[in-house]
């Protein structure tokens, strides 16, 4: 690609620096846990007037319209960096001590990203502000290249032979420790992240085990979900961890802190789990910067070798040789679960919009997803199932990335037995139909709710029960069970934690089975029976659903991300007859983000 600027020896125009700056501030703006627009009332009193949509479309339009010319002068990355704290703080993006160690964490490497891309100044506004401020996926028309050999007959999931063995999964995700967690203090302060630094005097503080704000959790809450796992009956038989393991302090946070809080967690989970083997996805809050994954074309110390080299490390009693390797290279995966069951880990990363390194090229970052096409193929061959983790879900990747995805999941339907995600934070799903007529659901992504209680929610996890290991097996999800620790009660004086099944997903719906059909229909009982969808959006915030209710636009929005399997397609929410544009609803998707 084409670089541009950051030449040793050009001259330095005074206007550079500032321009820079404020480009930087959105990106990093962009990786900061605020709000994208108005929150829930509940969730954020203290924070209002902070936020980066301070900034308009048409002042953002004209300024990058001058980046194109400040890019060719030299900026000085510190220089840059000073007027960037002055124009966060300008701004109000976030307050200004948060302005200063942003700004030293992520000049760097945003600044490197800017100069090595080619955005146009509507395309830099798009990704910034949103689609109503420009188009932004510049790389729309990639393509994977999909196998000649012809998609094998569809043959629909049937339910097991009566007697036949099951599996148990457990799938932790999100778990995001907070070393610096503090009970008792202050659970609603103007941070993107409370519930830490001194004690209040007086009551209202942060409770033992967790707090319904803006907080992640302290060890001892995680260490108490791990130890009452232990002679779960029955036996689980592996586990999924779809990532995000660090706390939201992404402000401050530096590679030790990131590295401390993977090896922690990974020992925690080794000692509480024993010899049952893990299998881990790679989440966002990984790195440093928060969202900074370079792909493997980068090298040297920007590079994610100081992450991936750790997580082999931390891992390797539970990856095979040739799964580190990848794992080193680009943080994904693929390995023999047992016999007739693969699975293939992702790095959604490179499919984040969020991830800043994806403006110099976002075309299949890494090679990801035609190496899956090969890893499917080879599987499809040796007639074995796969199943598919990940941190960030499908739909909310870049909309080229989205779209050759789902493309993959229709060519390999008979392939793929199940998809697994995290990252929301709460109790979801996302269709996939078949590309022809977008009718036949052809899979389900299943996204677990988190282990943290990030923003207002209950600490919980979930367990998936599958068509077990026996030979023939479709390895499809037959049910889940999602847990939780009800934090009212655990908080509550001389209470004890006690983690207890929310629901289980076929008894709580009425469903058959849990194949994708099931689960189309689950979404079209939603739209006609409103007390179903009431204990849906219950179960959606794990117990703890908002004081606000969910009607008209909030449920046909959350119904609409439902079928939508893949980004930026109005078509998939036609069947629903959606009473608002399709803008209105990702404007309603957006305001629901608390990753
Ligand atoms: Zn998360
Ligand atoms: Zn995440």
């Amino acid at each position: 690609m084409a670089a541009r600027g950051l030449c040793p020896g050009a001259s330095r125009a005074p206007a550079a620096a500032p321009l820079l700056a404020l480009c930087f501030c959105l990106c990093l703006c962009l990786s900061l846990p605020l709000p994208l627009s108005p929150p829930r009332p509940r969730t954020e009193p203290a924070a209002a007037g902070w936020g980066w949509r301070n900034l308009t479309c048409p002042a953002c339009r004209l300024l990058f319209g001058a980046l194109g010319l400040a890019l060719q002068l030299e900026p000085n990355v510190a220089r840059v960096g000073r007027v960037a704290v002055r124009v966060c703080q300008e701004l109000r993006l976030a307050r200004p001590e948060i302005c200063q160690q942003a700004v030293q964490l992520f000049q760097q490497d945003v600044v490197s990203a800017w100069a090595r891309s080619v955005l146009r100044p509507g395309e830099a506004c798009g990704l910034l502000l949103g689609r109503g401020c420009g188009h932004w996926d510049i790389y729309a028309d990639w393509n994977v290249t999909l196998p000649a050999a012809p998609k094998p007959p569809v043959r629909p999931p049937a339910p097991p032979p009566p007697g036949a063995p099951t599996a148990r999964l457990l799938f932790l995700t999100d778990l995001h420790w907070d070393r610096h967690y503090v009970p008792g203090s202050e659970p609603a302060c103007r941070d993107p992240l409370c519930c830490r630094g001194a004690a209040r005097t007086a009551p209202g503080g942060a409770g033992y085990w967790g707090e319904y704000s803006k907080c992640d959790l302290p060890l001892h809450t995680i260490e108490a979900l791990l130890a009452q796992l232990r002679g779960a009956a029955p036996p689980f038989d592996a586990v999924y961890w779809t990532g995000d393991i660090p706390a939201h302090d992404v402000w401050q946070q530096r590679r030790e802190d990131q590295l401390l809080a993977l090896r922690t967690v990974t020992r925690l989970l080794r000692k509480h789990l024993g010899a049952l083997p893990v299998y881990p996805a790679v989440g966002n809050h990984e790195a440093t910067p928060v969202n900074a994954f370079p792909p493997p074309y980068v090298r040297g110390n920007q590079s994610s070798a100081w992450l991936y080299d750790a997580m082999a490390q931390a891992w390797q009693d539970w990856l095979p040789p040739a799964a580190l390797e990848t794992l080193r290279v680009a943080g994904f995966y693929t390995l023999q679960v047992w016999a007739g069951l693969r699975l293939v880990s992702l790095n959604m990363n490179f499919c984040s919009q969020a991830n800043f390194w994806l403006l110099i090229n976002s075309t299949d970052p890494a090679g990801q997803l035609q190496w899956l096409v090969g890893v499917l193929e080879a599987a499809e061959q040796r007639g074995e199932k796969v199943h598919i983790i990940g941190h960030i879900p499908p739909a909310h990747c870049l909309r080229s990335w989205s779209w050759n995805y789902y493309r993959i999941v229709n060519r390999f339907e008979g392939t793929i037995a199940a998809q697994f995600f995290g990252h929301t934070h709460v109790d979801e799903f996302e269709m996939f139909y078949d590309e022809e007529t977008l009718t036949r659901p052809v899979s389900v992504a299943f996204v677990a709710p988190s282990v943290t209680t990030y923003i207002n929610l209950n600490p919980g996890y979930r367990v998936y029960e599958l068509d077990g290991a026996y030979p023939g097996s479709s390895h499809a999800v037959l049910d889940h069970e999602t847990f939780i620790l009800n934090l009212t009660e655990a908080n509550a004086p001389g209470a004890k934690p006690r983690w207890q099944r929310l629901y289980r997903a076929r008894e709580a719906y009425g469903m058959p089975s849990a194949f994708p059909v099931d689960w189309d229909q689950l979404i079209r009982r939603f739209q006609d029976d409103e007390s179903l969808f009431q204990r849906f959006w219950y179960l959606f915030h794990k117990g703890h659903p908002p004081r606000e209710p969910c009607h008209e636009a909030c449920k046909a929005a959350l119904l609409c991300s439902l079928r939508t399997g893949r980004s930026i397609d109005p078509s998939l929410c036609h069947v629903l007859r959606p009473t608002l544009p399709f803008a209105q609803i990702q404007e309603l998707w957006r305001q629901r983000q608390l990753c």
